[in-house]
């Protein structure tokens, strides 16, 4: 039986193992942003470019089909990773915001004008702009369900916000910004009564473990590889089989097509139709071993060490003056916001950098919320499986320093 060792995965981190600055160790909390990658990840990229590197399902030669072979097994691992029901509704893009682009240019594009989607107050950029877009372009309208002051969303709010004219519901599992874990399969639920789809932003919950999009029963399932120990430029648009048969093709070129003359083109099956031009091989293979990677961690004893770090980590730094959590929901993941009453988030950030201690300051790609919420921005620190209670004393005590020194 595995068990979960924070100090063995540590170990798997080269990039955790440095000095910023002079001597000053790094203390990496800014995982919502992107994650670190393990050996395994980094080596599976290195062996595919020194002995895999070939185009992929048109090489009639031994290379080409091992880099074919090498990229399905990915997307089968993929599948696997989420449950998907089959490696035809895994479609590779370059992550979170091209998913969801992919889905309001073929999905959206069918849409009238007055016809609605549904977002919430706290979604990223990513599932805000796109649908904006489609507004300009065809006049559909954008619904935001309201949040409370905690980061909570209002249920009441979303079911009343749900009409003849809502075409999608398009929502984020675990907000970037908060930590909040939106109770997804109770929104799809809501939805489908009504023959509402669902698309959900899974960019935050994929790197706390596999998730089960079947048992979420969402139309579509979107997430980024470098966020989940895997490479940049990755990430995964899944959707429901019948959904994605229906949708017409995104970009047009080579790997989509079954047929093509200058007076017509027949598109080819699921799920090439989707994936126009040479794809992102290597990272596809990488983002498959990180996920296979991650899979093989206790994910119980994980899940809990990250309950540990986030409890542990609220109770430090509400000791300190002046600082409040921003966003404080029930269901929570290991992200803290942070707000000081009389110190600007990027002060305190440029100090917590020089001590070592990586966090982000700013918006977050969540504008709207920080106007919804009456903040210039928060100080977020994000856990990852692999940091410990020694990178909270790290981030408490670097608070302390900053605070002293700006005020
Ligand atoms: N949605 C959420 C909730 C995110 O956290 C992010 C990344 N910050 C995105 C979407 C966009 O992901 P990417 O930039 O990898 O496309």
């Amino acid at each position: 039986t595995r068990t979960f060792d924070v100090e063995q995965v540590r170990r798997d981190f080269p990039a955790l193992h440095q000095d910023v600055y002079d001597d000053t160790p790094l203390v990496y909390l800014d995982n919502a942003a992107t994650s670190q990658k393990p050996q395994v990840v980094i080596d599976r990229l290195s062996t595919y470019y020194e002995q895999e590197n070939s185009n992929v399902h048109r090489g009639v030669h031994r290379l080409s089909q091992n880099a074919t072979d090498a990229y399905e097994d990915a997307r089968e691992a993929i599948r696997d990773y989420i449950n998907a029901p089959t490696d035809e509704q895994v479609i590779f893009t370059r992550g979170t915001t091209e998913s969801i682009n992919l889905v309001a240019n073929t999905f959206g594009k069918r849409l009238k004008a007055g016809d609605e989607v549904v977002i919430t107050e706290m979604e990223h950029h990513a599932n805000i702009v796109p649908w904006q877009m489609l507004r300009n372009d065809i006049g559909i309208e954008l619904r935001v369900v309201p949040i409370s002051d905690e980061g909570v969303l209002n249920l009441d709010a979303l079911r009343n916000a749900l009409t003849e004219k809502t075409k999608l519901v398009s929502v984020v599992h675990i907000s970037n910004a908060l930590g909040t874990i939106n109770p997804v399969k109770e929104i799809v639920d809501l939805a489908h009564e009504r023959d509402i789809p669902v698309l959900v932003d899974g960019a935050q919950s994929v790197p706390h473990g596999p998730v089960d999009v079947q048992d979420i029963g969402a139309d579509f399932f979107c997430f980024s590889g470098h966020k989940m120990c895997g490479p940049t430029g990755i990430g995964v648009l899944y959707g429901r089989h019948d959904m994605l048969t229906s949708l017409p093709p995104y970009h047009g070129g080579g790997d989509m097509i079954d047929e093509v003359s200058f007076e017509k083109t027949t598109y080819a099956d699921l799920p090439h139709k989707l994936e126009a031009g040479t794809p992102n091989i290597a990272d596809a293979i990488g983002l498959a071993s990180a996920a296979r990677y991650i899979s093989d961690l206790d994910t119980d004893g994980m899940t809990r060490h990250e309950h540990d770090l986030l409890d542990y980590a609220t109770e430090q730094v509400s000791m300190i003056p002046g600082l409040s959590i921003v966003g404080t929901a029930p269901e929570k993941a290991s992200v803290v916001s942070m707000a000081f009453d009389d110190l600007h988030p990027y002060d305190v950030g440029t100090i917590l950098d020089r001590l070592g201690v990586a966090v982000r300051t700013g918006h977050h790609c969540t504008q709207p919320l920080m106007k919804r919420l009456g903040l210039p921005g928060t100080l977020r620190a994000s856990f990852a499986f692999y940091n410990t209670r020694d990178d909270v004393d790290a981030l408490a005590e670097a608070l302390d320093t900053a605070a002293t020194m700006l005020r």
